[in-house]
């Protein structure tokens, strides 16, 4: 077993570190001070369109989708470290890179499923960068976490679809920049004429911004915070909004088997950045106990702090060998044949690694919960992810269904 990453792997490491030390990181303080003199605070500060250039003139660009007309061309594996490195800046490199949630999803979607005149109108220009999108799928009034109950419908009405239901934690649609919402809804029921099997009901649309009747209501926050570089988490309301029939993608109840595809890399990528959110935890705990004296030596020489860091680094070990073990099945067998390790990582990693920001928050006293370090944010951010893309009781669910069959 060979655990070197291969040479364009390399290559491409050694020019995003520098991409982080020389753009990204300087610029995290910047987008804060623009954001603070934006007319709204949704809008994107001037410096991640320069990233952005940036990014894509150095080759940096679209990383993630491995199709290689569309995309860079890299394997899973090859893409598994550079998110890891995008993700010790959360915030801004992910976007800078045009390897954002839910547009990467949402691009992924479009490559797949979408007919050639839906990857011209919206594909392209959010492969440019030039436009962000949205997955609507989570609805306040049903349990979510199991897609079959959702309850937005999608109805025929001659050459067109109509759009009635309510959507919240809809990320990057606060965002103005946010131009199109692939929505997730049922176009049949069990108890209509047509008697659809339950997995066979929902299907998927795309719906422009300014459609009328699509109502971008609020907010909601995650942990009190609005996540204004994401285009926060909106509620969406959809009152008879109306698109052509040709807005469906794919075709009339294949929703679940999308979002099932949808689902497997998006899930592997956040879970890439967690690690990268982890190393950063790592070295702002040994920077802070090396700086800080308690008790008359430097937390560093505390035999629990050391456990914390010594903890720390086997974890973030075991996290990044088991990611980059699903991304080679991912390559090798496909999603589907990958499915019990991208549900595992899933599973463990934003656990483990909300764990070690925890300490890293300890470590830190009062500043691990203020505003002057990243942590607390990047904190509620880890926390969200054992909820977002599937809750971590539904996956323990569904792995261990797996494991027990083998013996009935
Ligand atoms: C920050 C953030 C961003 C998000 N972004 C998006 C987005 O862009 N688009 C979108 O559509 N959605 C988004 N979501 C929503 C997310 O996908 C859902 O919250 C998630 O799928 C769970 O659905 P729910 O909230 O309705 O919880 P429910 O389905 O009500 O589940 C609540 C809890 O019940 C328990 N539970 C559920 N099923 C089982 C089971 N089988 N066994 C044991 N326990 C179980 C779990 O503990 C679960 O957490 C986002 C959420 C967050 C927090």
């Amino acid at each position: 077993m060979d655990f070197a990453f291969d040479a364009r792997t390399e290559e491409l490491r050694t020019k995003l570190l520098a991409f982080m030390d020389e753009h990204v990181h300087p610029a995290e303080k910047i987008a804060d001070e623009q954001r603070a003199l934006l007319a709204s605070p949704w809008d994107t500060p001037q410096v991640v369109e320069d990233l952005k250039a940036e990014a894509r003139k150095q080759g940096l660009w679209n990383l993630f989708l491995p199709d290689a007309e569309y995309g860079a061309g890299l394997t899973n594996l090859q893409y598994a470290p550079l998110a890891e490195i995008t993700g010790r800046s959360p915030q801004l490199a992910p976007t800078a890179l045009n390897c954002a949630a839910p547009d990467t999803g949402n691009m992924e979607v479009l490559f797949q499923f979408g007919t050639e005149e839906q990857k011209k109108q919206w594909l392209e220009p959010l492969l440019a960068g030039e436009i962000r999108s949205a997955f609507a799928m989570t609805e306040p009034e049903v349990a979510s976490s199991d897609a079959t109950n959702i309850e937005t419908r999608i109805v025929r009405d001659g050459e067109d679809y109509v759009i009635n239901g309510r959507k919240w934690y809809i990320s990057g649609a606060m965002n103005p920049d946010c131009r199109i919402f692939i929505v997730m809804g049922k176009t049949a029921t069990a108890d209509g004429p047509d008697g659809a099997d339950i997995r066979r009901q929902q299907s998927m649309i795309l719906v422009p911004r300014d459609t009328p009747g699509l109502d971008v209501r609020r907010a909601m926050q995650v942990y009190g915070y609005e996540d204004h570089y994401h285009g926060g988490h909106a509620e969406v309301v959809f009152t008879d909004v109306r698109v052509p029939a040709s807005n469906l993608i794919g075709e009339e109840g294949g929703g679940f088997a999308i979002a099932q595809a949808r689902l497997g890399p998006g899930r592997i990528h956040h879970c890439m950045r967690l690690i990268g959110m982890a190393e950063r935890a790592i070295e702002l705990m040994c920077r802070r106990a090396v700086s800080r004296t308690a008790f008359g030596k430097p937390l560093a020489q505390q035999g629990v702090v050391q456990n914390w860091i010594a903890d720390a680094r086997v974890t973030v070990e075991q996290l990044r060998l088991l990611v980059l073990k699903t991304a080679w099945l991912m390559d090798t067998v496909g999603n589907r044949g990958a499915h019990t390790e991208i549900q595992a990582i899933k599973i463990a990693t934003p656990r483990a690694v909300v764990d070690i920001l925890d300490r890293a928050v300890q470590l830190h006293g009062a500043g691990g919960v203020s505003q002057d370090f990243p942590l607390a944010e990047l904190w509620a951010a880890a926390r969200t992810l054992r909820l977002a893309d599937g809750p971590d009781e539904v996956h323990q669910r569904s792995l261990a269904r797996r494991e027990i069959k083998r013996y009935v």
